[in-house]
């Protein structure tokens, strides 16, 4: 099979044209790929960071997010045949440890991520234990079934904090923060904020339903979102940047008591006041891992059925994956926001 693999301990990946396909065990399931999404993890990988280099194994096949459809299944399989169409939950575990077993499987101790730590879905064929497969509905569009992955960390995010009649600061509208705008927007958010450093994706976030979108770099914007929330500031802070500025403005921005949902990844340690930011303002701080097995799939497929997500702005271009370079430099350059590539 075409696999896209790591090749070496450096930058870049490479398309192998003859990958022994994986063989399932009797609780797996053999997928082949149709789409897969890149996803900010896989440009680490290409990247070849501190990061990717202390935890991705070299040849191993990358990738987490596709759509796909069952090609054969292990002898002990009972809950999908070929020819369904599925994705699948990238974070697998034994199901033994205390979080797997008390409902929080996706913080699980022994967890193991497609892509990462075991072979990916940039490939013909893709081999997953049964209770990772989701089947997905029928009247949910390719493009959309490839990118449960990132669309489930937004809904995992903003249904953890809670938005319904709320003000909502989202600081950090790359993939997963344009996501989180519309996931909530459909999910009852009263006024959504929103933060970058990228004008382009800022209109973007206006169009999917921010009311206010405002460049970071000029700390103005504080003042205004606290002028217009009672001087208060706003109830729930969405953190989808990681930028080490972001989370002292964002936590500035967030009234006592409120909620803060932390998603995006800091490169080091923050310099962060504790005593100002979570102690004195009383507010609760979630960290904010994967998606809810499986609570925020049957989530994100209620949203996407009920037709209020708005996802065709954000997933830009498709690519057959002989153009990986092109898909990746089309990703790693800003230009396209969620790129697909076709199997
Ligand atoms: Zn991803």
């Amino acid at each position: 099979m075409r696999a896209l693999v790591k090749h070496h301990a450096g930058e870049g990946l490479a398309l192998d044209p003859n990958r022994t396909a994986p063989e399932p065990g009797p609780r797996d399931v053999l997928i082949r790929v149709k789409k897969a999404g890149i996803c900010g993890t896989d440009r680490h990988i290409w990247q070849w960071d501190d990061w990717a280099a202390s935890r991705i194994p070299v040849g191993i096949v990358t990738g987490h997010e596709f759509v796909g459809t069952v090609e054969r299944v292990g002898e002990a399989v009972s809950r999908v045949r070929p020819g369904v169409r599925v994705s699948a939950e990238g974070h697998i575990t034994k199901g033994t440890d205390y979080n797997s077993r008390t409902g929080n499987a996706h913080i699980a101790s022994d967890t193991k991520i497609l892509g990462v730590d075991r072979d990916g879905v940039f490939a013909d064929f893709v081999c997953v234990p049964e209770e990772n497969v989701w089947p997905v509905h029928e009247k949910i569009r390719d493009e959309v079934a490839a990118v449960f992955d990132p669309l489930g960390n937004a809904v995992h995010t903003v249904m953890e904090a809670g938005v319904s009649a709320k003000s909502v600061l989202i600081s950090g509208v790359g993939i997963i923060g344009l996501m989180a705008v519309t996931v909530a927007k459909a999910a009852g958010a009263s006024r959504i904020f929103c933060t970058d450093v990228n004008p382009p994706r800022l209109a973007l976030a206006r169009r999917l339903g921010a009311v206010e979108a405002y460049d970071a770099r000029n700390e103005g914007w504080i003042r205004d979102v606290r002028r217009q929330t009672r001087g208060e500031g706003v109830d729930v802070l969405l953190e989808m940047s990681g930028a080490d500025a972001a989370f002292d403005q964002g936590f500035r921005a967030l009234r006592n008591g409120g909620r803060a949902a932390l998603l995006g990844l800091p490169a080091k340690t923050v310099n962060f006041d504790f005593n100002q930011h979570i102690i004195f303002k009383g507010c609760t701080v979630l960290g904010i891992n994967g998606r809810r097995m499986f609570e925020t799939w049957y989530q994100m497929e209620e949203l996407v059925l009920s037709g209020r997500l708005e996802l065709d702005d954000i997933i830009t271009h498709e690519y057959p994956i002989e153009e990986y370079q092109k898909a990746f430099a089309t990703m790693m350059s800003g230009e396209g926001i969620k790129v697909l590539m076709r199997l």
